[in-house]
């Protein structure tokens, strides 16, 4: 065998997923087609579920430092252009203000990390050269993944190198991290269903160095254009980098929709322009046998909400622990069976909440009319309707703190099925909660450190305020297994106020899979369920 786990495609899903298997010990060959990463504009923002994972990876402060400046506004704007008032401005906060936010609050209402913008062309080298420091990842660019065949121990890939010449892998596991037109997908024939090509819009990518300190209206994030053609400018992580999406009819076509946009003399040069769809698609499944499936390659969304790589570096984190845990032995065999179960609800969640952004923007796009900058009572009254439609519609692509925290893996059959009915979960809101299934909510202790930061690997048992329970019964059973348990004893009031039990039993990726204030009558049956047996 060759390795254990081949993952093709070294997008940030498929870097990620090796990074987290090579923390824990698995071998894995990571195969990308491209000879080296791209300096291709797409994704911006790691929300800050992906910066809470980030963070146990040991990569969060890695990655805030190769991005936008911590003291620049995230603040999103609706403009006619960057030097006219702006119909709306919707203010967020620097990664440093939203720092102080998390630090004061004390009711698990918020994540542990604030959002990072970093461009995807910054992200995918820094990750790289994260999997390669890491012995137990071999990362191999130019080498094309051409097909797969799969029994019951193995699964053989054919690999076309750059020389041509095509070899034979061997794994014990073989994941597609390979994007929206997933050869591996195909090839399980597996489809994906939803709406495609719903539009077509051009991306370009400048360099302008000044313009960033030059905007006059604010700075931030995000300026969508009031206009014709649904553009929209992106600042990207140097804050000399822009981007605009525009619906036009040629290459040439975005030097003149720039300029319209920028509005005043600027240097610049276009460094890029390119085609892109937006979509809302699901795959059917999330894998076959050996084979399974991870990131755009299973889920394609329309990125005004950021649910596109943040869902698939969920996919990988999800995967990863599972695949550790079966190649090692300690998990059985219902947890690699239980990765469809949780991500495709989440995957379908987040296409639900990517339409309800996207059409909440249509909505405000369709009030806008030819007259918009005109300095006439009509033209007045154009500019007041569209800010004030877009002042309710557009924040459902920015607010979307309850997909990003509060997604939890309801049916699945590794979580505990607890009685009663679940707290409701809304895409606009986060409420903290313990039910099972749900990410464990942040809490500081008293001495100033993250609970999160506390908890290892494995399963934890979490004690919390001073109990008496005896639990020696449930260490037994998950060493039954060989499988990694701690039983962590905290004896603040703050984390037993918000999670509402004194006993809670934590996966390797923080979410819940069993809460009370004493062990259920059977524990061994508790630690069978959550480790797949
Ligand atoms: C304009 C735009 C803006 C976006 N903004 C955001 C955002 O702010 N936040 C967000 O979360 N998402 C955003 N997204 C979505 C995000 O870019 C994608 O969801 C993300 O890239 C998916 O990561 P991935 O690793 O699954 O796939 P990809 O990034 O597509 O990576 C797949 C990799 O597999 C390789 N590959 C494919 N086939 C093979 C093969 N046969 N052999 C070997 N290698 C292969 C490819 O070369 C590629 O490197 C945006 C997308 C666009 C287009």
């Amino acid at each position: 065998m060759d390795t254990q786990v081949l993952i093709v495609g070294a997008g940030p899903v498929g870097l990620t997923l090796a990074i987290d298997l090579g923390r824990r010990g698995v071998r894995c060959i990571l195969l990308e087609q491209k000879d080296a990463p791209q300096f291709l504009p797409k994704m911006e923002r790691c929300n800050a579920r992906t910066m809470e994972i980030y963070r146990r990876i040991g990569i969060a402060q890695k990655i805030r430092d190769a991005g936008f400046p911590r003291d620049v506004p995230m603040d999103v704007f609706i403009v006619t252009s960057l030097t006219e008032p702006p119909l709306l401005h919707l203010p967020y906060p620097s990664v440093a203000q939203a720092r102080n936010q998390i630090a004061a609050c004390q009711d698990g209402t918020m994540p542990l990390e604030p959002y990072q913008l970093i461009s995807q062309y910054t992200l995918e080298p820094l990750l790289k050269s994260v999997a390669e420091g890491i012995a137990s990842v071999d990362v191999r660019y130019a080498c094309e993944f051409i097909s797969c065949t799969q029994d019951g121990g193995s699964v053989r890939a054919r690999v076309k190198t750059k020389d041509g010449a095509t070899c034979e892998l061997t794994a014990q596991y073989l994941v597609g991290c390979d994007g929206g037109s997933s050869l591996v997908r195909r090839q399980l024939g597996i489809k994906l269903t939803g709406e495609a090509n719903l539009l077509q819009l051009r991306q370009a990518l400048y360099r302008c160095d000044d313009l960033f300190d030059r905007i006059p209206i604010g700075k931030g994030r995000h300026y969508h254009v009031a206009d014709a053609h649904n553009s929209f400018l992106i600042v990207q992580d140097s804050t000399r980098h822009f981007t605009l999406h525009s619906v036009v009819d040629s290459d040439d076509d975005m030097k003149t929709m720039f300029e319209q946009v920028v509005a005043m003399p600027a240097q610049y040069d276009m460094l890029y322009v390119g085609q892109w769809k937006q979509n809302l698609l699901l795959a059917d499944s999330y894998g076959q046998g050996r084979v399974f499936l991870a990131g755009d390659a299973v889920h394609l969304v329309i990125p005004t909400g950021g649910l596109g790589m943040n869902s698939g570096v969920g996919d990988a984190i999800d995967l990863s622990w599972k695949l550790a845990a079966t190649l090692q032995g300690w998990g059985g065999p219902g947890l690699l069976a239980s990765y469809e179960i949780e991500r495709r609800q989440i995957g379908a969640r987040n296409v639900d909440a990517s339409r309800h952004a996207s059409r909440g923007r249509r909505a405000w796009r369709a009030a806008y009319k030819p007259n918009i900058r005109d300095h006439t009572p009509e033209g007045a009254e154009t500019r007041a309707e569209l800010a004030r439609i877009a002042d309710v519609e557009q924040r459902k692509s920015n607010e979307m703190i309850g997909a990003e925290l509060g997604y939890r893996y309801a049916g699945s059959h590794i979580i505990w099925p607890e009685q009663g009915e679940a707290p409701a979960t809304d895409i606009m809101t986060y409420v903290p909660t313990t039910w099972p299934g749900a990410r464990l909510p942040h809490v500081w202790l008293d001495d100033g450190s993250a609970l999160h930061d506390h908890i290892g690997d494995g399963y934890t048992l979490l004690r919390l305020a001073a109990t008496q329970s005896d639990t020696g019964v449930l260490g037994r059973a998950f060493a039954s297994y060989d499988a990694p348990f701690t039983v962590l004893d905290i004896p603040d009031q703050r984390p037993r106020d918000i999670y509402g039990y004194d006993l809670l039993l934590l996966r390797p990726d923080l979410h819940v899979v069993w809460r009370g204030n004493h062990l259920p009558d059977d524990p061994v049956k508790l630690a069978a369920l959550a480790n797949g047996h």
